[in-house]
């Protein structure tokens, strides 16, 4: 998971494309990068770390251009290292910039393809990398080689990418003396939405506005479009590609047409509860789960196996649906777990050891609001069930008589091949072990888990549910290999970070 920003038709570009990037923050913290093109060609600036540190002043002021490309990365594929960090950049054809938010199921075997077929080599172990080749190639061939640069052109590259590439990719590519390009996987498993202002017409060759007058922005989620004042025209479509040229103009097609299955877990947590996505917004699909979980729990405090005095979210991202359960069950809400703002997300975080170390680091209980409580305990998922354990632990030992865990997720069972970090079926809780089994080794009263039905109702649609259903939208044979990838090169991090 990954946040990403394409922005065309301002000279504040760069400055625009960090200020977003700080909105998307919550997407990914391993690296951060910005890539900008005018007529002295590209320039970039990319690192390890937040946003905040990568940028300053001074490198933001060496990236001068009218059109930038913004990624902040959360490593899935890749080994950690600043070679795997966007924006990515391709001399030819054209000259071509690429930023990608999603997995590629099939990386391996594509990136075997190219290596063996088409004799390209690739620099990174980032399967992003993978795209902006078959992206290249299909340009090569749709112009035969040449230097004019059509629609048509693009979309019949999209579409061979679309033909050979399984998995979730919302794409933003950057053309040189061209424009910039969007498109979305066919089953528009991640986000990506277009948005558009007035910046003021064209006052000459060089002052970085559009002929139109107007700016164009794609961002993997709404708040950074509202942040910068951007006016959201729509989602881009699953399997749809819109290019917005140098000129101003704007061309976008369908190139195929599927059944939207996006990703339920964007609305569950990761996504940032200001944005609307696909339409539907984050907060309010939150405030469902709170809801729906409330009736679930209704029927356990009538017949008195629930008997509680507190709803305490788990913050940050359970705190909504929190809200609405306490007011549907009439019971107090109270925020008594302190959070310190300055460690990262737990969740993302790259190993075992570092997760366990960053809950106690994170969380500090108000003992004097918990101590003799019977404390409902809300959190938006249960993944590997380290976080949750520690949690109850903080809780009790801060003096609550009871703690009920509950979850904003129904229990996930199956890896995810799409871009979330949980890859492996060993490392999941609830993919061997029944609720009264996971009660037990969290040590909660009792552990009440969204159903399939509530999150269905909360989100809408047909969303992708395959971690919980295990019924995946697209072809994941090769996941396994994926799987495997990805486990060597996390054993590879951990013994280096080991010195072994
Ligand atoms: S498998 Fe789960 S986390 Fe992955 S895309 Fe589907 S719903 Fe999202």
């Amino acid at each position: 998971m990954c946040g990403i920003i394409g922005i065309i038709g301002t000279p504040d570009a760069a400055r625009e494309a960090f200020l977003g990037l700080t909105t998307l923050q919550h997407r990914g913290q391993d690296g951060a990068g910005i890539l900008t093109y005018d007529a002295d060609g590209f320039h970039r600036v990319k690192n390890l770390g937040l946003v905040e540190s990568v940028f300053t002043r001074d490198n933001i002021s060496t990236l001068t251009g009218n059109t930038a490309l913004g990624h902040a990365r959360y490593s899935t594929v890749g080994k950690g290292d600043i070679i795997d960090v966007q924006p990515f950049l391709l001399s030819y054809p054209f000259g071509m910039g690429m930023i990608h938010n999603g997995n590629i199921v099939n990386f391996a075997d594509l990136k075997k393809k190219l290596r063996t077929q088409s004799k390209r080599h690739l620099l990174t172990h980032s399967d992003t990398e993978v795209v902006l080749n078959l992206f290249a190639e299909g340009l090569v061939q749709a112009t035969d080689g040449g230097t004019d640069l059509t629609f048509e052109h693009i979309c019949s590259a999209v579409q061979k990418i679309f033909s050979q590439v399984n998995g979730a990719y919302s794409i933003i590519s950057m053309i040189a003396d061209h424009g910039l390009v969007a498109f979305r996987d066919p089953d528009g498993l991640r986000p990506l939405i277009w948005g558009k202002k007035h910046v003021g017409e064209r006052a000459g060759d060089t002052d970085g506005a559009l002929d139109s007058g107007e700016a164009h922005m794609f961002a993997s989620e709404s708040v950074a479009l509202g942040f910068m004042g951007y006016e959201a025209i729509r989602d881009v479509q699953p399997g749809e590609v819109v290019f917005i040229t140098n000129e101003g103009k704007v061309y976008n097609k369908v190139l195929t047409k599927k059944e939207a299955r996006h990703c339920m877990f964007e609305w569950v947590y990761f996504a940032s509860p200001e944005s609307i996505i696909d339409k539907v917004p984050v907060y309010g699909a939150r405030i469902n789960l709170g809801k729906s979980l409330a009736r679930l729990l209704k029927k356990q405090i009538e017949e008195k196996k629930i008997e509680a005095d507190l709803v305490v979210p788990v913050p940050e991202t359970s705190r909504i649906a929190a809200i609405a359960l306490a007011e549907e069950l009439d019971i107090p809400y109270r925020e008594v777990l302190i959070k310190n703002r300055y460690i990262k997300r737990t969740f993302i975080l790259d190993s075992q050891e570092k997760r366990q170390k960053a809950v106690s680091l994170k969380l500090s209980p108000v003992r004097s609001e918990i101590e003799g409580k019977r404390v409902i305990l809300v959190d938006d998922s249960i993944v590997r069930g380290t976080t949750s354990k520690k949690i109850i632990e903080l809780v009790r030992q801060a003096g609550a008589s009871k703690v009920y865990f509950v979850s904003t997720c129904p229990p996930i069972q199956h890896p995810c091949y799409y871009g979330i970090d949980f890859p492996s079926p060993q490392e999941l809780i609830a993919s061997k072990r029944n609720v009264a089994e996971i009660e037990k080794y969290l040590d909660a009263d009792a552990v009440i888990y969204q159903d399939m039905k509530g999150l269905k109702e909360a989100i809408g649609g047909n969303p992708c549910m395959a971690c919980l259903d295990g019924k995946y939208p697209t072809d994941v044979s090769a996941g396994t290999r994926f799987s495997e990838d990805r486990t060597t090169d996390r054993n590879q991090a951990q013994r280096r970070t080991a010195g072994i």
